[in-house]
C-alpha cells in the first residue's frame, strides 16, 4: 500500500511516520519489575516501557519507541519555531574554547562544562549552550540593520556535567535542546523578537498537551523584565513556584499573526503573578491563598533578552540607518526537548502506564490480535493493519503469541491512545473493540468502520 500522511496533522512529515511496526519484530524491551534506580514516575515508565536505557550517569540511549516520541516533540518545536519566523541551522556540538575566552565565560562556566583537549593540545569543549558560536556566525556574516531581525535556531545535543544528574532524561548530562538566538538593532526591536518567542512557546507546549506557565525569571546584571521560564506544574518538579490561579485557566492564543503587535498577548499573561521561589518575595508579592497558589514545577523552556552582553564582548556589530556601528541586541531561547518527554509523562500517566497525548504519541493505534493461532482472527488483523497503514494511521500491531492479559498490560504500559482489539468472539459478529487509553471507555465498532474512525 502507498503511504499517505494523515491530512489532519500539521506535523505530517512522511519521513517521521513510515516505520510502522509489528510487535513480534519490534525492539521493545519492556520491564515487568519497577527499576529501583528510578525515583520518579516518568523515569520508571520510560525504562519499563522500553523508551530509554541508561548508558552512563545522565547519558541515555533512545530506543525505537522513545526515539519516535522524541522526534515528535522535536517536530512540534520545529514547526512552531518556523511559524514564528526563526530559521533552522545546525551548529557544532564540539566548540573551540577560544570563543569562550573572548566572551569571558571560559573560566566562569565552571565544572558544568566538559572540557576536551584535541591531539594538537587545543582546548575544545562540548557545548553546554551556543551563544558564542552563534555570535561568531553573526559577526562574520551580517553587516547591516537591513538584515535584521534575524532569528536562528537549532535542535542539538548539549552536554552539561550536572552535579546531580537524576530523574532520567529530566536532568541528564547529555540532553537535546532547541536553542535559538535573536538579533535586533535595538532593545525596542529585540522586545518584538522576544514577544514572538513568548507566544510561540505558549503554543508549542499546548500542542504537546502540556500547560506550561511563563514565570518571571532572574535577569541578573542585565536587569529588566525580559526573562521568563516556562514551567509545567508537577509534584516531582525541582522548583517551587507561586502562581496566580487565573493563569492556570487562561486559554492559549490561537491563529497568531506573528507579523502583528504581540505585546497585548504578552501583557495579558505577564500582568498576573507567576514566579519561582528564586524570584518570589512574600513582602512584595501577592500572598499565597489570596488567589496565589504554590506548587512544584518543571522548567521546560526559558527565554532571555541579554542585550549586547556577547555582541559587545565579541565585536558583533551592525551598521544602523545613520551609518553608525553598534553591537547587535540579542536574546536566547531554550526548550528542553528531551526533558519534555519526561515532563509529558509526569503530566499524563496512571497506575498502568503512560497515556500519550495524541500529538506526541509514538503510534495512534495499538492493534491487538487476541488469538494469533486462529487463522481467521489473524487474517482479519493483518487486513485491518494493512488498511490502517494505507490510510496513514500510525499503528503498532501486537501480533505476538502471548496471553491476552500480557498484551493488554503492555499496550496500557506503552500508552498508545487507542487500542483496537480483535478476538474470535468479536470477529464472529464482525466487530472490534476500541478502547480509549485515557478514559478506559470501550466500544464495539464494526470492522469496516475502524479505519474511518482514525483516518
Ligand atoms: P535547570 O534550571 O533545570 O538546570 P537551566 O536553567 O540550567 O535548567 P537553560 O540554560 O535555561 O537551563 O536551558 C534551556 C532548557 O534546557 C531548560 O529550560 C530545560 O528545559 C533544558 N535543560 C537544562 N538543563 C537540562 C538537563 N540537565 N537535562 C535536560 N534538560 C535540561
Ligand atoms: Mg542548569
Ligand atoms: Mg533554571
Ligand atoms: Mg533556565
Amino acid at each position: 500500500p502507498t503511504f499517505r500522511a494523515p491530512a489532519s496533522k500539521a506535523s505530517a512529515n512522511p519521513a517521521y511516520f513510515e516505520d510502522r511496526m509489528r510487535l513480534s519484530r519490534y525492539f521493545l524491551p519492556t520491564l515487568k519489575e519497577t527499576p529501583s534506580e528510578a525515583q520518579i514516575v516518568s523515569h520508571r515508565l520510560m525504562l519499563r516501557a522500553g523508551l530509554i536505557r541508561q548508558h552512563a550517569a545522565g547519558i541515555y540511549n533512545w530506543l525505537p519507541l522513545g526515539y519516535r516520541v522524541l522526534r515528535k516533540v522535536e517536530q512540534i518545536v520545529r514547526e512552531e519555531q518556523d511559524r514564528a519566523g526563526a530559521q533552522e541551522i545546525l551548529m557544532p556540538s564540539i566548540q573551540s574554547a577560544d570563543l569562550w575566552r573572548e566572551s569571558g565565560r571560559y573560566d566562569d562556566y565552571g565544572k558544568e562544562m566538559l572540557r576536551i583537549t584535541d591531539r594538537h593540545d587545543r582546548d575544545m569543549l562540548f557545548g553546554p549552550t551556543h551563544e558564542e558560536v552563534v555570535t561568531d556566525i553573526f559577526r562574520h556574516n551580517v553587516r547591516s540593520y537591513k538584515d535584521l531581525p534575524l532569528n536562528l535556531y537549532q535542535i542539538q545535543w548539549k552536554f552539561r556535567d550536572e552535579v546531580r544528574p537524576r530523574f532520567g532524561v529530566m536532568r541528564g548530562r547529555e540532553f537535546l535542546m532547541k536553542d535559538n538566538y535573536s538579533f535586533d538593532l535595538n532593545q525596542e526591536e529585540a522586545r518584538k523578537s522576544y514577544n514572538r518567542m513568548f507566544v510561540a512557546y505558549l503554543r508549542t507546549f499546548e500542542r504537546m498537551g502540556l500547560k506550561a506557565i511563563p514565570m518571571q525569571a532572574d535577569t541578573g546584571p542585565i536587569g529588566g523584565d525580559l526573562s521568563h521560564e516556562f514551567i509545567v506544574l508537577a509534584e516531582t518538579g525541582e522548583s517551587e513556584v507561586f502562581v496566580d490561579e487565573k493563569l492556570l485557566e487562561k486559554p492559549i492564543p490561537r491563529d497568531v499573526d506573528y507579523g502583528s503587535d504581540l505585546q497585548p498577548i504578552v501583557d495579558d499573561w505577564t500582568s498576573l503573578f507567576a514566579a519561582t521561589d528564586e524570584k518570589y518575595d512574600p513582602s512584595q508579592h501577592p500572598a499565597v491563598g489570596e488567589g496565589i497558589v504554590t506548587a512544584r514545577g518543571i522548567e521546560v523552556g526559558h527565554i532571555f533578552y541579554f542585550g549586547t552582553k556577547y555582541s559587545g564582548a565579541m565585536g558583533a556589530v551592525v551598521m544602523g540607518p545613520e551609518g553608525d556601528e553598534a553591537p547587535v541586541h540579542m536574546g536566547s531561547y531554550g526548550i528542553g526537548v528531551s526533558r519534555l518527554v519526561g515532563a509529558i509523562i509526569e503530566a499524563s500517566h496512571d497506575d498502568n502506564g503512560i497515556i500519550w497525548p495524541e500529538e506526541v504519541a509514538p503510534y495512534t493505534v495499538g492493534l491487538v490480535n487476541l488469538k494469533v493461532s486462529d487463522t481467521e482472527v489473524t487474517a482479519a488483523c493483518d487486513d485491518l493493519y494493512a488498511k490502517l497503514n494505507a490510510a496513514g494511521v500510525e499503528t503498532l500491531y501486537d501480533d505476538r503469541d502471548e496471553r491476552a492479559g500480557a498484551k493488554f498490560a503492555d499496550m496500557d504500559l506503552v500508552g498508545v491512545p487507542w487500542q483496537v482489539v480483535i478476538g474470535p468472539k468479536g470477529l464472529k459478529n464482525g466487530v472490534a473493540e476500541v478502547k480509549n487509553r485515557k478514559t478506559g471507555d470501550r466500544e464495539e465498532v464494526s470492522l469496516e468502520s475502524v479505519v474511518a474512525r482514525f483516518a
